[in-house]
Order: structure tokens, then sequence, then C-alpha cells
């Protein structure tokens, strides 16, 4: 387990037996497994049951079962106790949007189960950022959202426009017509906190809470290293020349199927350039300014990410340890 609390989807606590995925006796035999569990998705939102105990994460299986054949299953792996847990997609038309005034005021739309007012589809960041299920179940929540996304807008092979067939126990997608076969993706972004000395860079987007402000980041792509993107991003974003580059710690991010790779990057000039078609503002901030953020004491207001972010653990790092540049 990483020792980054609070860092959301990083704890994943499957033995995932990828060796498996190709036996299909194998999977069949873990489906039938009297403790199979389902982590349940409904329209890239993962579906959570009430039950005495509290909010459950991971239904047994044959509940899932009960409501009629799912869309795609795949196998994800097996719990610490020997429990399999399949991510389980249902059909589109098994939930509906419906209207929730239940504070008498706004008109939220949500998604519900029809007849089953136990099951509640919710939200992947609501169930991280407000701790609704165990750190390991999120985590399996987020990879059945990951996985189960890739495959509900990949049926047709994008090499001949063929339908696609689930393979390797919902791990793969076939094309029977070109023979070709389609994996599902992850794709990886840096995620950057330049620093010079007792100063970082940190800036906002025009769509992030009021005040708050974050390290730079953006899509890795062919063909680079980690560090080039890292210079890359901060020098198209900030117009900062990055240096050495220090690998610091990684995060699934869902969103849709995101890696965010956490880095430092060592400031080789001050000046700094807004991209203004990303950013609304970037700027440097001291050490003691960065921890009255961390710590929601700043006096203009100003915050920085939550703990379910990697962000916050690399501005945290940085404000209250050493960084060896
Ligand atoms: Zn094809």
């Amino acid at each position: 387990m990483t020792a980054l609390e609070g860092l959301g989807y990083a704890f994943d606590p499957l033995d995932r037996g990828a060796y498996l995925r190709d036996d299909a006796e194998a999977v069949r035999a873990l489906r039938a497994h009297p403790d199979a569990r389902a982590a349940l998705i409904a329209r890239d939102m993962p579906v959570l049951r009430t039950t005495a105990a509290g909010l459950e994460a991971l239904l047994p299986l044959a509940e899932a079962d009960a409501l009629g054949p799912m869309r795609v299953e795949a196998l994800l792996g097996r719990l610490p106790g020997g429990a399999p847990v399949f991510a389980a997609l249902l059909p589109d038309d098994a939930v509906v949007e419906q209207s929730d005034m239940s504070d008498g005021f706004l008109d939220r739309r949500v998604l519900v189960v029809p007849g089953r007012d136990d099951l509640k589809p919710t939200d992947l960041r609501a169930i991280a950022v407000g701790a609704l299920v165990p750190a390991p179940e999120a985590s399996v929540l987020a990879t059945a959202k990951a996985l189960l996304a890739w495959h509900a807008r990949r049926t047709f092979c994008s090499h001949c426009g063929a339908r696609t067939e689930v393979g390797a126990g919902g791990w793969r997608r076939e094309c029977p017509s070109c023979k070709m076969q389609h994996f599902p993706r992850t794709d990886p972004v840096v995620i950057m906190l330049a620093v010079d000395g007792d100063n970082c860079l940190l800036g906002r987007q025009p769509r992030f809470p009021k005040g708050m402000y974050s390290a730079l980041a953006g899509f890795l792509e062919p063909g680079e290293t980690i560090e080039q993107a890292v210079r890359r991003e901060i020098m198209e974003e900030s117009g900062i020349t990055g240096g050495e580059v220090r690998y610091f710690a990684s995060q699934p991010w869902p969103f849709p199927s995101s890696l965010m790779i956490g880095c430092f990057v060592k400031a080789e000039s001050r000046t700094v350039t807004v991209d203004r078609v990303e950013l609304e503002d970037a700027r440097w901030f001291s050490r003691a300014e960065t921890l009255s953020m961390l710590e929601k004491r700043h006096p203009d207001g100003l915050t920085a990410p939550i703990p379910m972010a990697i962000a916050h653990h690399l501005v945290k790092r940085w404000a209250t340890g050493t960084v060896a540049f």
C-alpha cells in the first residue's frame, strides 16, 4: 500500500490473476464461487447497495444476476480472502434518470434502478471524496469503471468496423472479421510541481473550485519519455524551463482512463508566461503560503487540492519536507 494517506483509487487489494483470464473454465469456476462479488457499473457510475451495515461496494454476484443479463462482465481478480470479484456493466436502460428534490429546493437529476431503492448509482469522485466505502473497495470500483467505460465505447473494431466480441475474461475485445485484438487503454498524464528553492509553481484552470491552485498537468504524447513530457508541459503552460525531473508517485484516475504520473521538476528559469488557453493563472508560491493553503488558512482564501488528488501530496511533500534539487 502506498503511504499517501487519502489518495484516491490507489489501494487496489486484488490479486488480479491475469494468467486465469484466458482459461474460460477457471473463469467459470470463479464465477460459481459462493463468495463471488460484483462491482456493478451503470452508465459509468458504480452502483452502491444500501444495507443495514452501511453502503456496500461489492455486491454478492447473485444480487447482480438477479438484475438480468449484464452487457459485459470481466474478472477483476480475487480479494485477500479469496473471494473472486467481477466487474459487471448494466445495460443503459436498466437505470433511469429521476428528479431528486429531497432538499425541497434544487432539482438534482439522479440515476435510479427501478424497483430497487437499495441500489444507488453514485459518482465515483463522490465515493472517494466522501470516503463512502473503504479505500480498497473504491480502488476496485475505479478499475471496474475504467475497464467497463472502455468496453461500452469500443463495441466496433477500429480497424475494420466489425462488431467486436469480449475475450480474455473481459480484458480484451476481439474482431471476428479482421482478427485484430483490442486492449483496454490507459492514458498517461504527467502532473508536476516545478520547484525553485523555497518556491513552487502552481496554476489554476477556470473550471477549478474558486481559489484553488494546483500542480500543472498534461497528457504524455507518443514518443516521449516522462521527463520530456514534464519539461514540455511546464514550458507550454508557464514558460518555465524545466531541468532535473524526479518521479514521486502515481495514481489511477479513471475519468475516463488516465494514470497520473506525479513528478517534481527543478525550475531553471523564473519568469512565468501563462498559457491563457489552458490556465486562468499560474504563479510562484512561497513555502509558507503553500502551507497556509494546505491548512486552509490563506488570508485570500486560496486552497490546494484535497488529499484524494495526487497534486495534494506533491504540494504537501514539497511544503513539509525536502525535495532534493
Ligand atoms: Zn476488425
